[in-house]
């Protein structure tokens, strides 16, 4: 595995969503780089001097280019979105274990926001994958602007890439087609999207308070600690 630094040169940026945006990089000295995917780096930005903050690649190993999906935050994530092109940073890793082991045939991705980046890149990466376990995602955003990812989650949904994706909106009331729950994430409708709490892996990643509510909510519905595994961002 790798660790050591090294520059990567911003080669372009997308709007993924309300204040969240994709920049995709290379690696500056033209060799590969090699991570699995729901890993993430260290990234550090030239104008912060001594600090460094973790993003995970939401982009999957199979694709060109290293993309990271940020959401406007404080200082550190502004900075870094508005990174000019051309530009180099410095990035470490990559690191981190909250991926899916090979052999999983059922696995639940559950996000909070941002929380959905190491699952884009699973999901991506498991569809050209020999093994097709079944995925489901249940995605939970405050607002349908702010969904990262909606026209490719809803292409992958469609061509069965995900087996059963639910959006669940916390801040929005409304009748949009894709969206099924219009509250938080709670014991019954988890209850009602995953039908059955049985032999499966569950993933949750999001900021602390929505993975320790989720996993509380997980473990009281009968799922073996075993079977949770959770990331935060902080
Ligand atoms: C393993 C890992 C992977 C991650 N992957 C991603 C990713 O893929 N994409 C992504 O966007 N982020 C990711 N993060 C989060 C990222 O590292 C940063 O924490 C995030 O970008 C916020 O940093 P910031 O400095 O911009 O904001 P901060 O300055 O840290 O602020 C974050 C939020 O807290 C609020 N806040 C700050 N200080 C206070 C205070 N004193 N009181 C009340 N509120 C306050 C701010 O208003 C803001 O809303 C990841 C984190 C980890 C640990």
């Amino acid at each position: 595995m790798e660790n050591k630094n090294r520059e990567f040169v911003l080669v372009s940026k997308k709007d993924e969503a309300e204040n969240i945006a994709s920049l995709f990089f290379k690696p500056a000295d033209g060799a590969g780089f090699n991570f699995i995917a729901g890993q993430y780096v260290s990234v550090k930005v030239p104008s912060i001097v001594g600090r460094s903050k973790c993003y995970t690649i939401s982009s999957s190993p199979n694709e060109k280019l290293i993309c990271l999906t940020v959401k406007r935050q404080g200082v550190f994530s502004s900075a870094l979105i508005d990174t000019a092109i051309n530009d180099k940073l410095i990035f470490g890793g990559p690191y981190g274990k909250f991926y899916p082991e090979e052999n999983c045939e059922d696995i639940v991705f559950i996000a909070g926001g941002i929380g959905v980046t190491p699952f884009f890149s699973v999901i991506k990466e498991k569809i050209n994958s020999k093994a097709k376990p079944k995925l489901t995602l249940l995605y939970s955003n405050k607002t349908i602007s702010g969904i990262a990812f909606f026209d490719e989650l809803n292409d992958l949904a469609k061509n069965k890439g995900i087996d059963k994706l639910v959006y669940f909106l916390t801040q929005e009331k409304g009748k949009h087609p894709l969206v099924q729950e219009y509250s938080r994430m709670n014991k019954e409708s988890l209850k009602k999207h995953l039908v059955s709490f049985g032999k499966r892996n569950y993933y949750l990643c999001g900021s602390i308070q929505f993975v320790n509510a989720i996993w509380k909510d997980l473990k009281e519905s009968g799922v073996p600690e075993e079977n949770i595994f959770t990331e935060s961002f902080y």
